[in-house]
């Protein structure tokens, strides 16, 4: 059973298109890569997959389920977490408060309620902190696995998000979305503004995390990281699909031309 797909996916903001019929699908247990230059469309096809964009019915099915009218927390919910470009942590909350809110989301309740008392709790203090089920979580990712991932997060929990270096405030991002232990992680853009000693460190970890059952979407402008990572790419410009395939299928020339156009 297909885990996600689109059909004949449109987006807009407002009169602008921005994507135009995109068909994807993201088998169990895959990593795809779609790639595509600036402004191509890849964070609208990201934000149509977690609920941000809303969608005409029947586009996006998870599990053949349509869920492309539903909220972005009621996605969440459903097993599909992302890593947004840009990072966004919450600046003044340190590293592991960043990483006990992705993992506050486990439970039924609403996640803005529990990010509210959450946040009640931290500048309160009143009541005890439910950091305990992000250690013993029911699902593998917990506040001690991510810590096993990324080393450097734990030397650093007690360090507010705004002190750390770029490179591990994605590695909490990245956490942060693991916490929720999702079937489909969505990375967008996650080697942006990084150095490729950083990157490569970043990139390492995705192996470990398919491992760990979850199935990837991730969003490259680096098309040579793309490829090293990816089981299937797929190359979007102007808001549509313009090649897709097998790494070892696809030639340079033929993702040359899907990413810039011809010549
Ligand atoms: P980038 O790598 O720069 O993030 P992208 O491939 O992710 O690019 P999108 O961000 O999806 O592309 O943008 C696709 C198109 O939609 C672009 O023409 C962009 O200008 C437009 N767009 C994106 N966000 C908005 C918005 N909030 N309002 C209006 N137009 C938007």
């Amino acid at each position: 059973m297909t885990f996600l797909e689109t059909q004949g996916l449109t987006a807009h903001y407002g009169d602008f298109q921005a994507l135009f019929g995109v068909d994807i699908r993201l088998e169990p247990g895959e990593t795809v890569a779609i790639i595509g230059a600036n402004g191509a469309g890849k964070t609208s096809l990201m934000r149509s997959l977690t609920g941000v964009l809303q969608n005409a019915p029947g586009q996006i099915l998870h599990k053949q389920e349509k869920i492309g009218h539903l909220p972005p927390d009621t996605v969440m919910k459903r097993g599909i977490a992302m890593v947004p470009e840009g990072r966004r942590l919450f600046p003044s909350l340190t590293v592991e408060e960043n990483l006990i809110i992705g993992g506050q989301h486990k439970g039924g309740a609403d996640l803005g309620d529990r990010i509210g008392s959450w946040l009640a709790r931290l500048t309160g203090s009143s009541g005890p902190m439910d950091v305990a089920a992000c250690r013993d979580g029911s699902g593998y990712w917990t506040l001690d696995t991510v810590y096993a991932l990324f080393p450097v997060l734990h030397e650093r929990r007690h360090t507010p998000g705004t002190a750390l270096s770029g490179g591990q405030q994605q590695m909490v991002a990245i956490g942060r979305a693991l916490m929720s232990n999702p079937e489909i992680l969505l990375c967008d853009e996650i080697s942006l503004g990084l150095a490729p000693v950083v990157i490569r460190d970043i990139y390492a970890a995705l192996p470990l995390i398919k491992d760990s059952g979850a199935s990837l979407i991730v969003v490259e402008q680096d098309i040579s990281q793309a490829l090293r990572v990816a089981d299937r790419v797929y190359c979007m410009m102007e808001g549509r699909i313009t090649l897709s395939g097998r790494p070892s299928e696809i030639s340079r020339e033929d993702i040359h031309t899907a990413y810039f156009g011809a010549a």
